[in-house]
């Protein structure tokens, strides 16, 4: 039996029907290339509207151009970026941060449960020797964190709070971040522009897009220029239309809301299995993912392809917007198999 990789990731579900079909629609006849199609003008309002500001909405094909291309543009080569240990831009985007920036630093904290602290970036700040060191310019936190829980309003402006007294800006990695706002049940400007963030990279990859993240600027003069930006970087779609028309789709009649309400509800369900197998949860389910203390013996048992997020035995169980009963059974069908615990599969 080839091992499932339903809950290897939140990238390994596909396309959204809405998504699908949106794509579909505008793929008939021509269309203005480069962005001066009608689908990214609205798109762009779309946007503007959902965070009830006037802000500068730009597309990129991914998370890690959108991070990249967002803090290098609010850094000259000189100045640092405070992130988190777990951070996706510290670990998993191969240095493009200090690629694009031309020689930025990132300065990763410690924080429990993927959130950044402020005495960690006390810390920091301090061992930062002046002009020997970058010069500290962007606070990023990721929300939904890494580790899957969430930044609350209040806590988003602290730190928004802490890094403006120091002339620094408030950068968020989106790339969860329709999770964080279903899981908050807030407005998307509660925990943005309102409570301080400067700039946002919002994923659309893992909420059921085929590609394509927005990078949206809520001040708009830390926007400028910015096209040239992406373009340089190779980020400019030609065929925009078929990247925007699906992410209008998923922003029209609160898709993307619902697509992120599935996936927080299936890990829910997926941590209660999991916890009637006696097994660990290490972390508050607080969106998509649930961490568990899995031995190996157990995981080469599930028949699911599982990532080991921290050593020696963390594993990651992600779910999507995707995510089945069907999945969700056989996943607990598998763990009766492997541990002793009766009654999983038939309490799902
Ligand atoms: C998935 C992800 C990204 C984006 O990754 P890409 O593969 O470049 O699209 C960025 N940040 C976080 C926290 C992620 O989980």
């Amino acid at each position: 039996m080839t091992p499932s990789s339903a809950f290897a990731s939140d990238n390994t579900a596909g396309i959204c029907p809405e998504a699908f079909a949106a794509m579909e629609a505008a793929n008939g006849g021509s269309a203005a290339s480069y962005g001066d199609d009608e689908w990214t003008a609205h798109l762009c309002d779309r946007v503007r509207e959902l965070f009830e500001i006037d802000c500068e909405v730009f597309l990129v094909f991914n998370g890690t151009a959108a991070n990249a291309l967002a803090l290098a543009q609010l850094c000259r080569p000189f100045h640092s970026v405070i992130c988190h240990e777990y951070a996706h831009i510290e670990n998993d985007e191969c240095g493009a941060v200090e690629f694009f920036s031309g020689g930025s630093k990132l300065i990763p904290t410690r924080g429990t449960n993927g959130k950044l602290e402020l005495a960690e970036m006390e810390g920091a700040l301090a061992r930062q020797h002046e002009l020997h060191s970058h010069k500290p310019r962007v606070i990023s936190i990721t929300q939904a964190t890494e580790l899957g829980t969430v930044y609350a309003r209040e806590e988003i402006e602290t730190i928004a709070d802490f890094a403006h007294s120091r002339a620094m800006l408030l950068h968020t990695d989106g790339a969860r971040f329709a999770n964080a706002v279903a899981s908050l049940g807030c407005r998307p400007k509660e925990i943005s522009w309102q409570a301080g963030v400067d700039v946002l990279c919002f994923g659309g990859t893992k909420n059921g897009l085929a590609a394509g993240e927005l990078v949206v600027f809520f001040d708009k003069q830390l926007g400028r220029e910015f096209e040239y930006r992406a373009k340089q970087a190779g980020q400019l779609a030609s065929k925009m239309r078929v990247v925007a028309a699906p992410w209008l789709a998923l922003l029209t009649d609160e898709v993307w809301l619902r697509n992120a309400e599935h996936a927080n509800a299936a890990a829910k369900r997926l941590a209660e299995m999991v916890r009637r197998c006696d097994v660990e949860i290490v972390l508050p389910v607080q969106t998509n993912a649930v961490f568990a203390r899995l031995s190996s013996g157990t995981v080469s048992r599930l028949q699911a392809q599982l990532y080991k997020f921290i050593e020696p035995d963390i594993y990651r169980l992600m779910c999507s917007w995707a995510t089945t009963g069907e999945e969700l059974a056989e996943l607990a069908g598998n763990f009766e198999a492997a541990r002793p615990c009766a009654g999983a599969a038939a309490w799902l």
